[in-house]
């Protein structure tokens, strides 16, 4: 049978390549929650297109490393350097990223960003231009393609501009912020403009998708509908498509022998004290800082549990090279050294923050055994960790405390504690009830959630986006 072909573009390519010759290239596949989504999904035959993460400025390397990802059915979009400056470090992670997640555009030196913005912008839209050269030259017709989060959102209008019959849909990963932060972005109108010619845009939450239709009501003075968008009769579907993970992965993982060793052993080495555990990209928006700040008002005021409760805090090293994540860093060691000053003691000290990230079986051994998970992102898409968490504590059945500035808190909300992470005492004293928590309530809590996680998979996200797209397409055909 002949399978629908699916092209996947992203900003990176699910590969990480590290050159090794002139034409010799070394691949590693990296499986993150697209990545798991999608090799579980049969009924299409899946391609992907984006930036390999590398910088080739000769042929050679280009053709070498382009022959190399064919064979991971994978389809590299080559950026240069400056572009790379303009559109990903600039547009995408220094206005995006932090107006998404309402910490709004970058307000010091003011002038000079001020400046620089339409030189970013206009490197956002060249390098979208790129990726579509790439898409148009690799489509046939029929095939349908999913374009993925903030990095792209110009992609859909530069697609059905080179092809008007392409099947687009749009899928964004962060938050997309109330319309009246929207509104403070310069490029406001044109993005929202490019993203409309899509013919599907999905968001992982209600809300999301919700802000996005009065960004467009308000901004673009279009009619918004139950249904979507409507422009002069065309419609474009808005939707909320919550992602999943794979659970089956980690259920498995536990169960490996060398994983329950470690198990074993972590438990040993925190016998006697209650584990509480922290997992985060060290990024403003996971609210590290107040998540610590939280933890030593909850010693303060319990010093019973003073040598019974740790907390390991795994701080994920990210944009390393940026001032302000540098700051950031700096700070929150400041706070982790006043509070194992302040209570430990010779042999113990009561939080272990790591600046590292962890292998996928450590992280699993750490998952499970795991007594508190907290999670304080101050705003979040979705936050993946939450539902790994839960998969992992089949036995344990630990409590969650979560953001309620999360995605996860709209489908975690009936088994997690939620919390506002602004809310230092709030936070202190949900750490105090999940330690304290009785184990018929636990496992009543843990139950809403695992199955919650068990039955909504990343594979049927996939699945339901991708078939929404192509009714969604079958019924405007009807309209007409
Ligand atoms: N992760 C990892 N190693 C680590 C810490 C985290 O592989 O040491 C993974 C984790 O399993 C999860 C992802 O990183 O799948 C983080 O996803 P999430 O949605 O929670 O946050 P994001 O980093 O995408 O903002």
């Amino acid at each position: 049978i002949n399978r629908q072909r699916l092209l996947v573009v992203a900003n990176r390519l699910p590969v990480s390549a590290t050159r090794k010759g002139d034409a010799s290239w070394q691949l590693e596949m990296s499986v993150g929650g697209l990545v798991s989504a999608l090799l579980g999904i049969t009924e299409f035959e899946t391609r992907w297109i984006g930036w390999a993460g590398v910088n080739v400025t000769d042929e050679i390397g280009k053709k070498s490393l382009t022959e190399a990802l064919a064979d991971k059915r994978c389809i590299p979009v080559f950026l240069d350097e400056d572009l790379v400056n303009l559109y990903y470090n600039g547009y995408c992670n220094n206005i995006l990223w932090p107006l998404f997640h309402y910490l709004g555009l970058p307000q010091e030196d003011r002038l000079a960003t001020t400046r620089s913005f339409q030189a970013q912008f206009d490197g956002y839209k060249k390098a979208n231009q790129l990726f579509a050269d790439v898409v148009s030259e690799h489509y046939i017709e029929g095939d349908v393609i999913w374009c993925h989060d903030y990095h792209l959102m110009f992609l859909p209008k530069c697609l059905k501009e080179r092809n008007n019959k392409m099947k687009v849909g749009w899928f964004l990963h962060t938050p997309f912020p109330s319309s009246e932060i929207h509104r403070t972005l310069p490029s406001r109108s044109e993005l929202l403009r490019a993203v409309l010619v899509a013919d599907l845009v999905g968001f992982h939450t209600y809300d999301y998708a919700r802000h996005f239709v009065s960004a467009c009501t308000r901004i673009l003075g279009l009619e918004g509908t139950p249904d979507g968008v409507e422009d002069q009769g065309k419609l474009t579907r808005v939707a909320a498509f919550p992602i999943g993970i794979d659970p089956g992965r980690f259920i498995r993982a536990i169960q490996l022998p060398q994983i329950k060793d470690h198990i074993k052993e972590l438990e040993e080495r925190f016998a006697g004290r209650k584990v509480m555990l922290g997992v985060d990209r060290l990024d403003m928006i996971k609210g590290i800082p107040q998540k610590i700040l939280a933890f030593e008002k909850f010693l303060e005021e319990n010093p019973d549990w003073h040598d019974k409760v740790v907390l390991l805090q795994i701080a994920v090293p990210t944009r390393t090279d940026v001032p302000e994540y540098q700051k950031l860093t700096c700070q929150v060691h400041e706070i982790v050294g006043r509070i194992n000053g302040r209570f430990g003691s010779l042999t113990t000290v009561p939080i272990h923050h790591l600046d590292r990230s962890l292998d996928f079986h450590g992280l699993c051994a750490l998952y499970a055994i795991t007594d508190v998970a907290l999670i304080t992102s101050l705003r979040d898409g979705m936050n993946l960790v939450s539902y790994e968490f839960v998969a992992c504590q089949a036995s344990k059945k630990g409590v969650l405390i979560l953001s309620e500035f999360a995605g996860a808190a709209q489908s975690l909300g009936a088994g997690a504690i939620l919390v506002n992470p602004w809310n230092i005492t709030e936070v202190a004293s949900s750490i105090a009830y999940a330690l304290n928590m009785p184990a018929d309530e636990r496992e009543k809590r843990h139950h809403h959630n695992f199955v919650h996680v068990t039955t909504h998979t990343s594979q049927e996200w996939a699945e339901t986006f991708v078939s929404e797209l192509n009714d969604t397409i079958v019924e405007a055909q009807l309209r007409i």
